[in-house]
């Protein structure tokens, strides 16, 4: 094998990026001294008969890629954690293998990576959801932390595409439609079964003025065939470009929140 020249201060083989904690070593952590962590929530459950169960954490996780490979580059110290592959499906159990923990569980597996983040020096955390079944849980667990001492300011990151965004996306759906199926045929086209693309039923609540009220909606009732809505309009280039509108939006986050000092004032001025 031919000997390499080794650069000083460069990276070693394997580490796409710094900030991605699944590829870096401990020396190279050590030396990245992070600012924040950035938290994914992924889920594992069906997705209708066109796209895989992963969708929501292989989502969540090229949004998160992106975002903290952006704000790292321009000075910010992100580090990113691995998505949690398992979350709450309770509302989608009648469909085979929603793989699931209970709400209570979640809000405390939020609550002691928390925690942990506190003592490994990080005072900042962000969490990127990817799965609507878990909203609850990050709620509940954001007000538990804000009646403890030493655990770390937990930001929930909602609002990602910039101000002004032109949403590509024809069909709107509440799961498994034209802006999933596109994003997957962006991230990870092999796995989208495009002969299997139609319009997939949504139920009407029973009378109109249910839609006055919140209740959490029996998945295979809500949708039967696991997806919803309209899937044929899905492409790439749509994916793609709700992806790097909201990854461009974490980016300006994980920047201000990295840059940012921890003080009795925080978050305010
Ligand atoms: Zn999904």
């Amino acid at each position: 094998m031919a000997k390499t020249k080794k650069k000083p201060g460069r990276r070693p083989a394997g580490a796409a990026f710094p900030g991605l904690l699944e590829e870096m070593t401990v020396e190279e952590v050590r030396a990245f001294k992070p600012e924040v962590a950035v938290l994914p929530l992924g889920s594992t459950e069906p997705h209708g008969p066109h796209l895989p169960y992963g969708t929501d954490t292989w989502q969540v996780t090229r949004l998160c890629r992106l975002g903290v490979e952006r704000a790292n580059a321009r000075g910010a110290k992100a580090l990113l954690y691995p998505a949690l592959p398992i979350t709450n499906n309770a509302n989608v159990r009648k469909f085979p293998f929603a793989l699931r923990i209970g709400i209570r569980t979640l809000m405390t597996v939020i609550l002691d990576i928390a925690k942990q983040c506190w003592e490994d020096g990080i005072r900042k955390v962000v969490i990127v959801n990817g799965h609507g079944g878990n909203p609850g849980a990050i709620m509940a667990a954001q007000r538990e932390l804000a009646g403890m001492d030493e655990v770390p300011f937990v930001f929930w990151a909602t609002d990602l595409k910039p101000e002004g965004f032109k949403d590509p996306m024809e069909h709107p759906s509440d799961h498994g439609g034209e802006s999933e199926t596109s994003r997957m045929l962006w991230i990870r086209p092999d796995l989208v079964r495009t002969h299997k693309l139609r319009e997939f039923p949504v139920s009407e609540p029973r009378d109109p003025a249910f839609k006055r009220a919140q209740y959490v909606r029996p998945w295979h009732l809500y949708l039967p065939a696991s997806a919803g809505g309209e899937t044929r309009k899905s492409s790439a280039r749509k994916g793609k470009a709700v992806i790097e509108a909201e990854a461009e939006g974490l980016a300006e986050l994980l920047m201000a929140v990295s840059k940012a000092r921890v003080d009795g004032r925080f978050p305010y001025k």
